[in-house]
Formats: C-alpha cells, sequence, structure tokens
C-alpha cells in the first residue's frame, strides 16, 4: 500500500514509509529511522477509527504481522497477545481455550492496541470499556526502550491504556477475561417515548442493554443481552420439533448454527439492500423520512437469539457510514434524545442513519469518555447525505452542553478548549507525553487538534 485510508473513506495521508514489523527489534529500528529522518512515526491498527487517529506524513506501522497469542493464564483468565492481533482472531482463540471477552462493541476487526487506544466499548453498566480490561502492556517509547507497565505504575497505567497512540508504540497486551459464556438476546420493537421512560428499569435489570431509534420513525429497538446456560438457538427459543430439524440439517449439511446463518442473512441484507437504500436517499434527500419508515418496518423486528458470547455482541459490518458519539452523563440520555428528534424536525434535517444508545461503567483512565463517571454512549450516525454536517455539528453542541466528551475513535470537531473543560485529566496527560515523548515523535494532526492547549 502506498497511502492510507481510513474506513469510512474520510481521512487519507500519504506516508513517507509503510511498514509491518515482525517483532519489538524492527519497531525500534523504524522509530530510530524516523528519528534520523526528522519524521514522525505512527501505528495503524485495522484503521477503523473514523477519527484521522492513524494518519501520518512519517513513517506509518501496522502490527498485523505481530499478532501471536502468547499466554493463556487460565487460573486468571487472563491472556496476553501482541498488539496486532485483531479482535476477531482473539475470539476465535479465546473459544478454543474456553474463555470469552467479558464484553464488545458492534464489529470484532480491530486491533487489540487500536481498539484500548481511543477506548473501545460494548454497552453495560457494570461493564468498563475494553481498556479498563487492561491487566498489563508493553509500551515501546520514542528511544526505543520498552517498558511493562502495571497498575502498579499508577498514573502511568491509567493513561497508557487509553493512550490515542500518543505515548509510544504498545507491543503486547494482558487483557483480563472470563469463562466462556453464551448470551441470550432479546429485541424488542416499540414507540421511542416508551423506550426512553423504561430505560431505569432495563437498566437495573439487564446486564447489557441498548437502544437504537431511527430518525422521523416513532419506532426503537430495545436490546438486552444477559448470560445464559441455556442451549444455542434463534428464534421464541422454546426449541420445536421443526426447529431442531432445522438445526440438525444446517450442522450436519453446512456445518453451521441458525446463529451463523441468521449474521449472514444480516450481513447480505447490510451490504446490499441497507447499502442501496442510503444510496437512494443520498440522491433524494426527500425520500429518507420513508426510507427510514420501510427499514423500521423490515428490519426493527422482535427477536430472540442464544449464542457465544462475542457472536451475540457483534453484528453484521454495517455499510459504510459516519459516526459521532459522545459519552455524556446517564441521566441526560432521555432528554437529549427528546431535544434531538425535535430538532431534527425543526430543522427539517434528513437523518437516513440511527441513533444509538450504550451505557459504560465509571473508571479511572485519564483520556476516557467514561472517567469518573457512568456514561451513557450517544452515537449520532449518517452515511453520506446533504444534512450530514449541520446534524453533527447540532448533536456535538447538545452533547458539549451537558459535559459530554468524545469517543475518540469517531468524529467530533470540539476545539481543544471545550475538551480540557470537560476532560478533568488532559492536563495530567499531556504532561505525561511531553516527559515519554519530548520530541513528539508520535504527533499526528489528530493529537495538535486534541492538544492545542498544550503546545
Ligand atoms: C463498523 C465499525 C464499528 C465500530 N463499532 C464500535 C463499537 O461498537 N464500539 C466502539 O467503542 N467503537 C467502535 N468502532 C470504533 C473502533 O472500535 C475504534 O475506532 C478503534 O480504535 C479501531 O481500532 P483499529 O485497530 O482500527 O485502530 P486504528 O483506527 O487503526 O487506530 C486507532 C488509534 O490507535 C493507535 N494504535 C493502533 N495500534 C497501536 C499500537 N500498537 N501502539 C500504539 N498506538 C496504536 C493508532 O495510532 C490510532 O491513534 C467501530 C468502528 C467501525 C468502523
Amino acid at each position: 500500500m502506498s497511502g492510507f485510508v481510513n474506513w469510512s473513506g474520510v481521512h487519507r495521508c500519504r506516508p513517507a514509509a509503510i511498514h509491518q514489523p515482525h517483532d519489538e527489534a524492527q519497531i525500534a529500528r523504524v522509530l530510530a529511522q524516523a528519528n534520523a529522518d526528522g519524521l514522525r512515526a505512527k501505528v495503524v491498527g485495522a484503521g477503523h477509527s473514523w477519527s484521522e487517529a492513524a494518519c501520518t506524513d512519517g513513517h506509518l506501522m501496522n502490527l498485523d504481522r505481530m499478532d501471536a497469542v502468547l499466554d493463556v493464564d487460565h487460573e486468571r483468565a487472563q491472556v496476553t497477545v501482541e498488539a496486532g492481533l485483531r479482535l476477531k482472531d482473539l475470539n476465535e482463540r479465546l473459544a478454543d481455550e474456553g474463555l470469552g471477552m467479558s464484553n464488545l462493541g458492534s464489529i470484532s476487526e480491530q486491533s487489540v492496541a487500536g481498539a484500548i487506544a481511543t477506548g473501545t466499548h460494548g454497552t453495560g453498566l457494570r461493564f468498563g470499556n475494553l481498556s479498563t480490561m487492561v491487566r498489563a502492556l508493553r509500551l515501546m517509547r520514542a528511544d526505543g526502550q520498552v517498558q511493562d507497565i502495571t497498575q502498579d505504575d499508577g498514573p502511568l497505567f491509567d493513561a497508557a491504556r487509553l493512550s490515542l497512540g500518543a505515548l509510544g508504540v504498545v507491543t503486547r497486551v494482558t487483557l483480563q477475561c472470563e469463562r466462556a459464556f453464551r448470551l441470550r438476546e432479546l429485541a424488542v420493537g416499540m414507540p421511542l417515548d416508551d423506550a426512553l421512560e423504561q430505560l431505569p428499569y432495563w437498566l437495573d435489570r439487564h446486564e447489557h442493554v441498548k437502544l437504537w431509534w431511527l430518525p422521523h420513525t416513532d419506532r426503537a429497538m430495545f436490546y438486552a443481552f444477559d448470560r445464559t446456560d441455556l442451549p444455542e438457538t434463534v428464534g421464541p427459543g422454546t426449541g420445536g420439533p421443526l426447529r431442531d430439524a432445522l438445526e440438525v440439517a444446517l450442522a450436519q449439511r453446512w456445518g453451521r448454527t441458525e446463529v451463523d446463518l441468521m449474521a449472514e442473512v444480516d450481513h447480505w441484507v447490510n451490504e446490499h439492500l441497507f447499502d442501496a437504500v442510503l444510496k437512494a436517499g443520498a440522491r433524494q434527500p426527500r425520500l429518507i423520512a420513508l426510507l427510514n419508515a420501510l427499514i423500521a418496518r423490515l428490519y426493527f423486528i422482535d427477536r430472540q437469539r442464544i449464542g457465544r458470547s462475542d457472536r451475540i455482541f457483534n453484528l453484521a459490518m454495517p455499510p459504510v457510514h459516519r459516526e459521532m458519539e459522545y459519552g455524556v452523563p446517564v441521566e441526560e440520555a432521555p432528554g437529549l434524545i427528546r431535544d434531538l428528534r425535535a430538532l431534527i424536525e425543526r430543522q427539517a434535517m434528513a437523518v437516513n442513519f440511527i441513533v444509538e444508545v450504550r451505557y459504560v461503567a465509571a473508571d479511572n483512565l485519564m483520556l476516557s469518555p467514561a472517567y469518573g463517571r457512568d456514561s451513557c454512549q450517544l452515537g449520532a450516525y449518517m452515511a453520506q447525505a446533504p444534512d450530514l454536517d449541520a446534524y453533527f455539528a447540532a448533536f456535538e453542541a447538545m452533547c458539549l452542553n451537558v459535559g459530554g466528551r468524545p469517543h475518540w475513535g469517531k468524529e467530533f470537531r470540539a476545539p481543544s478548549s471545550e475538551l480540557k473543560r470537560h476532560l478533568p485529566r488532559l492536563d495530567e496527560f499531556a504532561a505525561l507525553r511531553q516527559h515519554l515523548d519530548p520530541g513528539k515523535l508520535f504527533d499526528n494532526g489528530f493529537l495538535r487538534r486534541i492538544f492545542a492547549q498544550h503546545g
């Protein structure tokens, strides 16, 4: 590859050189080369951030060749992996070992180091983001020296687990997992107002809760995931002779389960049908409200599934679109969604993708959106269409107004002065960064935007 383009296609860069090191010695050589050239260095994982976090015009490294599982500690349910391992490969390996991640986001294409660098999260008020599951990591600093960092390192640990790639190259990570488990997914469609009213009740009763709302409709989908010992199935979950026969046929003929098959159907629908609907709406924005109503009818259907945890947490890959997401105080979320709905109507904006509501437990990571408070992660998503910029700007202003903090892997435009106001440990992180990387070897436009106040 001669250039880099992120998943959404919005951010591109032309690095001076691109490397795929096999080991730490090769990474150290790239850093030495960048230092000698007077250029910057950066790592790209899967390139799935909507922000320009992984862009550089200096030396770009990708750690896909550093994807080994180094150690499995069954007693502690911990794994140590090389930083380039993709979450999807980790999930398979964990399943083989009788382990699983306690929580995951919607996809597992990301690299382990890339996912933790931006605070990637799933949903569940009793679960922190993936960075909080890190028990140790190894950081190669600008001078090529490596340092193993654990909770004994205090503030450095709080910074390095969610570091935006600003402190050095993460080469290995130890993650806390748990014994393998199955999840039961309950998906129920309902009017948005009912869903918003009932949110506190569900949050008390389910381990993982999320809500989708499709603008221009009054329909919301409520999702709950809970651990279960019941066997894998799709549908009402009661089995029955037809379903049993189908399961046996799928397993015997094609080595597939119903859950696998359903994921493939979802994948096809997203890739072909949903993508075509989005493109039609982009050409004719006046159709978007109608198309949303159609999608809500076809897609927002009640269902129950039971399956391996990662397969239930993860969704089929969505069509290309853009995302902005803010961590806001939990109690602010219902009001914000009502205000957003009113604003979309008032300004007659045409919004073609869901609003997503997820939850993350409070943590103490310096740059985490959930720092010091339980967080509702509120996401405004949209595929390219004329009102995208206005929609994101309005959404961001509303979130900042209630003390929102951006998801670093998604789009945000808040200036560094705003970020400084809402992130109590931003200054502390900047000081630590100055200490670890005084020559700003790992700097890029993304970090300059965030730390503009810090010189
Ligand atoms: C379709 C889709 C669905 C998504 N779903 C979710 C979701 O459910 N929840 C959620 O929270 N987010 C989600 N995201 C966002 C995604 O999880 C984050 O943006 C994540 O950071 C991407 O991981 P990556 O490996 O692609 O990292 P990249 O985007 O390649 O890089 C992200 C940052 O990590 C740094 N980095 C990467 N590797 C290293 C390393 N070894 N050492 C130091 N720094 C490093 C990069 O320099 C960069 O700053 C989704 C993204 C997409 C495209």
